[in-house]
């Protein structure tokens, strides 16, 4: 049996079709993949930069389980599209951790079980045959640069966005004028540790009060625990819906810090639009409503937020596009090197 799970991305519904001009045509094939602690996320993008073959499988955690499944992975998708690994302009990874600019190295990676520096570009680069550059890159980093393609491609690319992602925390990838914001420490966007609520909630960061306690799906979990399964951010919304005031009130916390996250973002950066994605980005439509009540109950006690549009700027990962798989695709081709 195959490990992996493989899919031809061709005429699906909410797929980018067009170019884009941050895909720009590039002369050739690219791969991008999203390693993330549990599964590998990964596409070939097209000269057009458009994602048409995408394969799923398990992490492998571990320094050699991570680059033997990479180049399992990128064999795979060449293979899909129909030619060699040689041929390919680059391929691109996005990685939990700290990525040092420059070099591919990866710093405490621990979701991916990696301790200490790691040049994991070089690794992988030579495990491919040396034929292909490999670039790599923090996984928020490049969530929002396949997000940003993925919901501008029909009407020209926004320079300045966040992807907001609201898992197991709280952070935020960074698009400004045109360029990835990263920071001196690779630390930029790490909004989940600001201070939210004085005296507040313990965080794992040891300091109290900090957003991500709030604002993430850890943060639904730990106080509506799911006992069927299913996530909890699901659980409580729908509970919230049939009137449940318990569900009320925390989902109502979870819009305000939420919101919260979309303020710091605009106020510390004005980008044009906070993409929220990571896994509590599928509850969907209902979250984006809550989201944007919030904002807007805080615009009206307050000319200047009412100024910013601030709830105008909120969108969702577009459902069903690998954005982290395929801002590494673009990542991999150099257009951010
Ligand atoms: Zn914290």
């Amino acid at each position: 049996m195959n490990a992996y799970d493989e899919a031809s991305l061709d005429g699906m519904p909410g797929r980018p079709r067009a170019a884009t001009p941050l895909a720009g045509r590039s002369g050739g094939w690219a791969v991008g993949l999203d390693i993330g602690g549990t599964k590998v996320l990964g596409v070939a993008v097209d000269p057009d930069g458009v994602p048409r073959h995408e394969v799923r499988t398990a992490t492998v955690r571990g320094l050699d389980g991570v680059v033997t499944g990479a180049a399992d992975a990128v064999e795979r998708l060449a293979a899909l599209a129909g030619i060699g690994v040689g041929e390919l302009v680059g391929v691109g990874i996005g990685v939990p951790g700290v990525v040092v600019p420059g070099d591919g190295s990866v710093e405490h990676a621990v979701n991916l079980g990696i301790a200490g520096r790691v040049p994991l570009a070089a690794h992988l680069h030579d495990r491919l045959g040396g034929v292909v550059p490999v670039r790599v890159e923090n996984d928020l980093n490049a969530a929002v640069v396949g997000a940003a393609a993925a919901t501008d491609g029909a009407h020209g690319l926004a320079p300045d966005v966040a992807f907001l992602a609201l898992g197991t925390g709280v952070a935020a990838g960074l698009l400004l004028d045109g360029r990835l914001r990263r920071g001196v420490r690779g630390s930029a966007g790490e909004i989940g540790h600001l201070t939210l609520v004085p005296d507040g909630l313990p965080c794992k960061c040891g300091r109290a009060g900090c957003l991500e306690q709030y604002a993430s799906g850890s943060a639904l979990d730990a106080a509506w625990p799911s006992t069927d399964g299913r996530p909890s951010p699901a659980l409580v919304f729908e509970a919230a819906e049939a009137g449940d005031a318990v569900a009320v009130a925390l989902r109502d916390r979870f819009a305000w810090a939420v919101g919260s996250a979309v303020r710091i973002l605009v106020l510390t950066c004005d980008v044009g639009r906070v993409v929220i994605g990571g896994g509590v980005a599928a509850i969907g439509e209902p979250l984006l409503d809550v989201v944007r009540a919030a904002l807007l109950a805080e615009s009206r006690q307050s000319p200047f937020l009412a100024s910013l549009d601030l709830a105008e700027r909120v969108t969702l990962a577009p459902a069903g596009v690998p954005v982290g798989a395929l801002g590494a695709a673009l990542v991999g081709r150099g257009t951010y090197a």
